[in-house]
C-alpha cells in the first residue's frame, strides 16, 4: 500500500436555493460587549454570513433564519438585499 498521497479536485461553484423564515434587521450591534461574549462562546461571529464582510465596531448586526441552518448574522446591506421587499425592515 505504501504512504497515502494527495490529489486536488476542483469542486465547481454551484447555486444553492435557500428558504428564509425571517430576518431581524437590528438584532444587535457589533461592539466590545458582542466581541467579548462571542469570544467566550468560541464563535466570533465577526463577519457577515452572506458577503463575508468583517463587521466594524458600531455596525448593526442583522439575524436571519434560514431553513436547515443555524441562524446567521448579516451586515445591513445584506439585510436589505435579502429581504423580500429588498428594503431593510424597521
Ligand atoms: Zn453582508
Amino acid at each position: 500500500m505504501g504512504e497515502p498521497w494527495t490529489v486536488v479536485r476542483h469542486i465547481p461553484a454551484r447555486d444553492e436555493t435557500l428558504t428564509i423564515f425571517w430576518i431581524h434587521p437590528h438584532f444587535s450591534v457589533y461592539n466590545e460587549v458582542w466581541v467579548a461574549i462571542r469570544a467566550r462562546l468560541g464563535r466570533p461571529l465577526d463577519a457577515c454570513w452572506w458577503c463575508h464582510k468583517h463587521f466594524a465596531i458600531g455596525d448593526r448586526i442583522g439575524l436571519i433564519a434560514v431553513k436547515n441552518k443555524t441562524n446567521k448574522v448579516l451586515c445591513q446591506p445584506c439585510v436589505a438585499g435579502l429581504s423580500p421587499t429588498h428594503e431593510a425592515q424597521a
